[in-house]
């Protein structure tokens, strides 16, 4: 049972949604609801660096046990996965879905609908995953499902390139913020997802969705209610990124930010193509990884 109450309940109720609506919706007809600032029209189909038109594209939705504990609980997280990114990492753990688009345009309606479904199957959240070039189908459905009943709290599930434009209209609207923090050096950022200024601009989102949300809140029964949580995939031999990206999280975020460091890093895509990214994380190096968030005294989600 959810004892949480989600912020967009309030905003809805005093009006704000419709707002955040109309100011999405606008940023899409010269597109820069992303750092990429594109400028095409999406609403004439023209397809920007996320080849995605004015419609979402969904892959898949499920009541999901693979999350962290404090979404997942005994019923699952909701998880919604978004076809197409705006970041297109070469060595995606999710390729087929992130850039080569598998899955089903959507009308907002079916958003609404997935949403509804994913409460009534009893899951603890609604987590959207990779959202950053749908919001406004998902500020759109959302408006939808609250008439409907949804009343769970809203995961923004993101690779942390967001603009700070984007995320204020977000604001008392997303309850949990869940970015990753990939990369602290410009020139790998450059070079894996052809971002150089990924690191400035995650560091800048992340301080916004902490400004917005704060350190993670759970209810009676462990699951999360509202907060942040960063993802860290660490990668093979790049070690000394992500103590700058700890670093960062403890001193510049806040001293109790959750982080899940993750140690799946295996490569897919095209990462078989550039010789560091072709081989599997060491053991050892995840532990290394581990031993730097523990000094950091860091809340380390396992
Ligand atoms: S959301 Fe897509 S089209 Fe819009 S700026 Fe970002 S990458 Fe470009």
């Amino acid at each position: 049972m959810n004892t949480c109450i989600p912020k967009y309940i309030k905003e809805k109720h005093q009006g704000g949604l419709l707002e955040k609506i109309q100011q999405a919706s606008a940023l899409l007809t010269a597109c820069t609801l992303c750092p990429r600032g594109c400028k095409v029209d999406r609403t004439k189909g023209e397809p920007g660096y996320c080849t995605t038109g004015e419609k979402a594209v969904v892959a898949s939705f499920s009541a999901h046990f693979g999350e962290e504990p404090q979404l997942v609980g005994d019923s699952g997280s909701g998880t919604i996965f978004f076809s197409h990114c705006n970041l297109k990492c070469v060595f995606c753990q999710n390729y087929d879905i992130s850039v080569r688009g598998t899955g089903q345009a959507v009308e907002d309606e079916q958003i609404a609908g997935i949403m509804l479904h994913l409460q009534k199957i009893g899951c603890h959240n609604i987590n959207l995953v990779t959202p950053t070039h749908v919001v406004p189908n998902i500020l759109k459905a959302l408006d939808i499902a609250v008439d409907c009943g949804l009343n769970l709290p809203l995961v923004y599930n993101c690779s942390g390139y967001e603009s700070l434009e984007t995320l204020g209209i977000l604001k008392n609207i997303i309850d949990i913020y869940m970015p990753d923090f990939k990369f602290w050096d410009p020139e790998l950022s450059k070079r894996y997802c052809h971002a150089k200024d990924y690191p400035g601009t995650a560091r800048a989102a992340i301080r916004e969705m902490n400004d917005q949300v704060g350190d993670l809140v759970v209810d009676g029964e462990g699951i999360a209610c509202s907060g942040l949580i960063v993802r860290h995939l660490v990668m093979p031999g790049n070690l000394d990124g992500t103590y700058h990206i700890l670093k960062f999280l403890k001193e510049k975020v806040s001293a109790h930010t959750h982080v899940n460091l993750m140690s799946q890093y295996h490569p897919m895509g095209e990462a078989n193509n550039i010789k560091e990214l072709s081989r599997c994380l060491r053991p050892d190096e995840f532990r290394r990884a581990l031993d730097m968030a523990k000094q950091l005294n860091l809340e380390i989600i396992r």
